[in-house]
C-alpha cells in the first residue's frame, strides 16, 4: 500500500479496496519498524490516528468523502495541534501541549485526513540539515550517514521512506525545497499568504510559509488544495479564492517560456548538479518549452539580506519564550533576571542563540539603519528583479541546492557553509513567490532537486509544469533501498 501515491490511495479508499483504518495501521506499523533508524518523528499519535481513520471510513461509507478523506499524513512539529505536544524541535517547548489547532492542521482534519504524528525539524526551523533539533538528527533514507536537509527534514525523510504518503512542511528560506531535493521528493513553497500562518510557530513572520511535501506533483496539488485559503486570524493571509490545482495538471507545455538565471548557472555551480538540471531542461524543451536566459542582477545579495531580516524577526518572535509566558522555566530562580537568563540559556540551542544575537544586534538603535533597513531595501531590489524577469518568462528554473546530501556533522562547525545551502532558494522567500522542488536525475546514487519558481499565486502553473515532467520521466519514482 505504501508504494501508492495519495491519488492512488484515494481511489483505493473510494473503491473499498482497503479502509482508512487498515491504511493507517499499515503506516503506523512501518513507522514502528523503520523510524528508529531515521528519527523522522518526534511524536507518533497512534490512538488519535485510529479514531480519525474510523471517522473517515464512516464518511466514505456515507458517500461524503473528498479526495483527502481517510489519507494519513504527518505534520511538521512547528504546527500547533490541540492536545498534542508541539515542540518545534526545541527543548524550550518540550512540554508544550497546544490548546488549539493551527489552521492548516484544522483544514486538513476537516477534509478527513488522518494525522500519524509530528515530524522532527531543526530547532525553531533554523537550519538546513535537521542537526539543530533537540531531539537528535534525522537520517536520510538514501544513506543514513547523511542529513535529509532541513529544516523540514523529518517530513522529507518520512515521505521518502514511505512512512507517510504526504506531509506538511514550512519554508522560510528553503526548508521545504532543500530537504525535498536531498531526499528525492516533491515539495512546494506557496506564495506568501497562500496558507495561513495561524498556529504555525513563527520564525521570521514576513518569510514563513507552509506547504505540501509529497512524492508527486499531483499529490502536492491535492494536499495544497486542502491546506490553502484565506484565514481571518492571520492578518497576512491572502484574501483570494483558492485555485483548482488539479484540473490543469495535464496542460501541454508547448510555448511555455522558461527562464534560466544567468547568475545561478555561472556562479560556482557544481558540474554534476548542472548536468542533472540540464537533463530536466532538455525534457522541458522536448515538450515544446522555450528556454530563455534571464538575469536577476541583485540575487547574489539574497543570502546576506536574509541573514539580517530572518534573525531580526526571530529575535523579536522568540522573545515570548521567557519561562513566564511560554516555554522551559529554570529551577529555583533567585530573581526575575536570573529566571529569564537561565530559562533561555537552558531552553535554546546554539544555532537559535546565534540568530537571536545577530538579530538583536541588527535591530539595535545604532545599527538599525545600517543593517535592517539596508537589508529591507535589498529585498525590494530582489523582488523588482523577479518582477522584471516575469515580464519575459512564465516560470524560472534552477537547481534547488548546490549539492547532494552531506554527511551528518560535516558542516556543523561552519555556519556560513550551512547557510549557503539555500543560495538558490532564499531569494524566492524574500520576494514572496511560490517555488517548488522536484526530483532530477541522481548524482552518485543520491537525489538531486530541480527548482521551479513562479510568479505570485501561480502555484497551479508550477504544479502543471512539474506534473508534465513527471508524466514523461521517472526521476521521481526512485525509491531508497530497504524501505
Ligand atoms: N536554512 C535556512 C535557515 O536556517 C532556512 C530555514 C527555513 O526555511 N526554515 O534559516
Amino acid at each position: 500500500m505504501h508504494e501508492k501515491t495519495l491519488a492512488e490511495l484515494s481511489a483505493g479508499l473510494q473503491a473499498g479496496d482497503f479502509s482508512s483504518v487498515e491504511l493507517t495501521r499499515h503506516y503506523l506499523d512501518r513507522i514502528g519498524r523503520l523510524d528508529p533508524q531515521l528519527n523522522s518523528f518526534i511524536t507518533v499519535t497512534a490512538d488519535q490516528a485510529l479514531v480519525q481513520a474510523e471517522a473517515a471510513d464512516a464518511r466514505i461509507a456515507a458517500g461524503e468523502a473528498g479526495s483527502l478523506t481517510g489519507i494519513p499524513l504527518a505534520h511538521k512539529d512547528i504546527f500547533c495541534t490541540e492536545g498534542i505536544r508541539t515542540s518545534c524541535g526545541s527543548k524550550m517547548l518540550e512540554n508544550f501541549v497546544s490548546p488549539y489547532d493551527a489552521t492548516v492542521v484544522a483544514n486538513l482534519a476537516d477534509a478527513g485526513m488522518v494525522m500519524l504524528g509530528k515530524t522532527n525539524m531543526d530547532e525553531f526551523a533554523m537550519g538546513s540539515s535537521n542537526e539543530t533539533s533537540y531531539y537528535g538528527p534525522v537520517r536520510n533514507p538514501w544513506n543514513t550517514e547523511c542529513v535529509p536537509g532541513g529544516s523540514s527534514g523529518g517530513s522529507a525523510a518520512a515521505v521518502a521512506a514511505r512512512l507517510a504518503p504526504v506531509a506538511t512542511g514550512t519554508d522560510t528560506g528553503g526548508s521545504i525545497r532543500q530537504p525535498a531535493a536531498l531526499t528525492g521528493i516533491t515539495g512546494l513553497k506557496p506564495t506568501y499568504g497562500r496558507c495561513s500562518r495561524y498556529g504555525m510557530i513563527a520564525f521570521a513572520s514576513s518569510l514563513d510559509q507552509a506547504g505540501p511535501m509529497a512524492r508527486t506533483a499531483e499529490d502536492a496539488a491535492l494536499l495544497l488544495g486542502g491546506m490553502a485559503g484565506f484565514d481571518g486570524r492571520d492578518s497576512t493571509s491572502a484574501e483570494r479564492a483558492v485555485d483548482d490545482y488539479v484540473s490543469g495538471l495535464d496542460a501541454p507545455l508547448q510555448g511555455l517560456r522558461v527562464g534560466l538565471v544567468r547568475e545561478f548557472m555561472e556562479n560556482d555551480l557544481d558540474g554534476a548538479i548542472a548536468g542533472s538540471a540540464e537533463a530536466v531542461i532538455a525534457e522541458l524543451r522536448r515538450q515544446g518549452a522555450e528556454i530563455v536566459e534571464i538575469s536577476l542582477p541583485n540575487v547574489h545579495l539574497s543570502v546576506s539580506a536574509y541573514y539580517v531580516v530572518a534573525p531580526a524577526e526571530c529575535s523579536s518572535n522568540l522573545s515570548r519564550f521567557d519561562g513566564v509566558r511560554y516555554g522551559h522555566r529554570c529551577e529555583n530562580p533567585h530573581d526575575l533576571e536570573d529566571l529569564y537568563k537561565r530559562s533561555r540559556s537552558e531552553g535554546f540551542g546554539v544555532e537559535v542563540k546565534r540568530r537571536i544575537m545577530i538579530g538583536t544586534y541588527a535591530l539595535s538603535a545604532g545599527f538599525y539603519d545600517a543593517y535592517y533597513i539596508k537589508a529591507q531595501k535589498v529585498r525590494q531590489l530582489i523582488a523588482a528583479d523577479f518582477r522584471a524577469a516575469f515580464e519575459q518568462v512564465d516560470v524560472i528554473a534552477s537547481p534547488t541546492a548546490p549539492g547532494t546530501a552531506f554527511r551528518i556533522g560535516q558542516k556543523t562547525d561552519d555556519p556560513v557553509s550551512m547557510y549557503l545551502q539555500d543560495i538558490y532558494t532564499i531569494a524566492v522567500n524574500l520576494a514572496g513567490l511560490p517555488g517548488m522542488s522536484i526530483p532530477a536525475p541522481q548524482v552518485d546514487g543520491m537525489p538531486v532537486g530541480f527548482q521551479l519558481i513562479g510568479n505570485l499565486f501561480d502555484e497551479a502553473r508550477l504544479l502543471n509544469v512539474a506534473h508534465r515532467i513527471q508524466s514523461e520521466t521517472d526521476w521521481h519514482r526512485q525509491t531508497p533501498e530497504g524501505v
